[in-house]
């Protein structure tokens, strides 16, 4: 499942698609993929130069 974090606050969250609005700051805010795609980030799922 794709993980998003949003651009605002960082709060990240795993959902099919990213929420219309934050559940930490309660605002629209524009959520990144920051799910991790290659190997390397195996043990955290997500891409730490995305953090
Ligand atoms: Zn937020």
């Amino acid at each position: 499942m794709p993980e998003w974090k949003c651009s605002k606050c960082g709060y990240t969250l795993s959902a099919e698609k990213p929420p219309g609005e934050c559940p930490s700051c309660k605002e629209k805010c524009e959520f990144v993929d920051v799910s991790c795609y290659i190997p390397d980030c195996a043990q955290t799922g997500s891409d730490p130069r995305l953090k």
